[in-house]
């Protein structure tokens, strides 16, 4: 069971000496500038490409490069992060490069994260279980192609930030696009056998941040952001005409993030959510959620909140944050943001050695 294997490394570390841990890229910065405020070492695992970021911005107390994060998972990379005393922290880029069986399975670096959860995050119809159970509503999905009904986004497996999906409006119009998608390369057959197919949500796109605190018993809500998505946030700029002289499709690859702030009256719901979710979460996997998790919701005109997935781990939005949120305002009256609350958790779990509830 490797929780006990964990619980073992953990003795081990030099509790003056622990460091947070992540990969070079997504939310890293976010990650290591809240380690530094809390007085915590930091280990950057990075690509030698990228290692402009980690020097323009110092925050990086180790880095150690590699030609891809697969590496991560190499015995003598393990050996050395947990001679740092390392606590890895999960984003986007994890799951996105590497698998997550083999992060469950195959990393015994402790990390402040429930790993099982991470089952739940990558597979589309576990997600929707979970979401289900939490009692949140969600769009309609179709089956088979044959059955699609009205406005429909065509989703591909595994974390691709949107790359390549598509709309689609009756079963007709999903295998001309299919075929289209393939021949332009966005797709492959393989990839077509697996797709996810889900009501299109008219709505206002907002992505709410929470954090679950284990040591102080309590879900906090951290913030809002949107999405900036090329191509399909530029499209309005091209008049109708023109778009269909070019036969342009919208794309949804994630280049940047815009902080919200919501209408107060939707916040009772909102916050309710992120409650559920972890009532939820404690079912299915406990202790369930450990620290960030985000939301993906859009919010119709008669103001019914939609929830279209979860991440369980940071995610790249809670950048918008970075010194203060107003809602973390709210609460800390303080520069508080998500990578300063995940190293706040950490650094009350070292003084009160309590590391063993949060690390797995
Ligand atoms: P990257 O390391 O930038 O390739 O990111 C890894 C994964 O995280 C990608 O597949 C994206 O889907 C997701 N991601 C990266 N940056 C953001 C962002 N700013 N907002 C939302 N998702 C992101
Ligand atoms: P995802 O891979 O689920 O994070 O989706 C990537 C992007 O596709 C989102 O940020 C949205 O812009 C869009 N999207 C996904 N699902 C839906 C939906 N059911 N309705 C409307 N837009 C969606």
């Amino acid at each position: 069971m490797i929780k006990e294997e964990i619980n073992e490394i953990l003795r081990k570390y030099d509790r003056k000496k622990i460091s947070v841990g992540t990969l070079g890229s997504h939310s890293a910065l976010n990650i290591f500038k809240g380690a530094k405020e809390e007085n915590l070492r930091t280990v950057c695992i990075c690509k030698k490409d990228d290692e402009i970021v980690y020097k323009k911005f110092p925050l990086v107390d180790e880095i150690i490069f590699v030609s891809e994060f697969g590496e991560l998972l190499d015995q003598d990379m393990q050996e050395r992060l947990r001679k740092l005393n390392t606590i890895l922290i999960p984003h986007g880029s994890f799951t996105a490069y590497i698998s997550a069986e083999e992060i469950i399975s195959n990393l015994l670096v402790p990390m402040f994260a429930n790993r099982e959860l991470l089952r739940w995050e990558v597979d589309r119809e576990k997600q929707r279980e979970w979401l289900e159970r939490a009692g949140l509503r969600l769009p309609r999905t179709f089956k088979n192609p044959k059955e699609i009904e009205g406005l429909t986004i065509v989703k591909f497996p595994g974390a691709r930030g949107g790359r390549g999906y598509f709309l689609v409006t009756s079963p007709e119009s999903f295998y001309e696009k299919a075929e289209e998608m393939k021949k332009r390369g966005h797709l492959t057959e393989e990839d077509l056998e697996s797709v996810h197919l889900q009501e299109y949500i008219i709505g206002a796109h907002v992505y709410p941040h929470y954090f679950r605190s284990i040591l102080e018993n309590n879900v906090e809500f951290l913030g809002v952001d949107k999405r900036y998505e090329s191509t399909v946030d530029e499209l309005g700029r091209i008049p109708a005409s023109e778009q269909l002289q070019i036969d342009l499709h919208p794309t949804y690859t994630i280049v940047g993030n815009i902080p919200i702030v919501l209408r107060e009256s939707l916040l009772p719901e909102i916050l309710r959510m992120g409650d559920r979710v972890v009532e939820a979460s404690m079912a299915i996997s406990p202790p369930g959620i450990i620290g960030p998790f985000c939301l993906e919701a859009a919010i119709t005109d008669d103001l019914k909140i939609y929830t279209f997935e979860i991440s369980a781990r940071i995610v790249a939005g809670t950048n918008v944050g970075i010194g203060t949120s107003p809602y973390l305002y709210l609460k800390y009256g303080e520069r508080m943001w998500m990578g300063r609350r995940i190293a706040r958790e950490i650094r009350k779990a070292i003084d009160s050695d309590r590391l063993e509830e949060i690390c797995y």
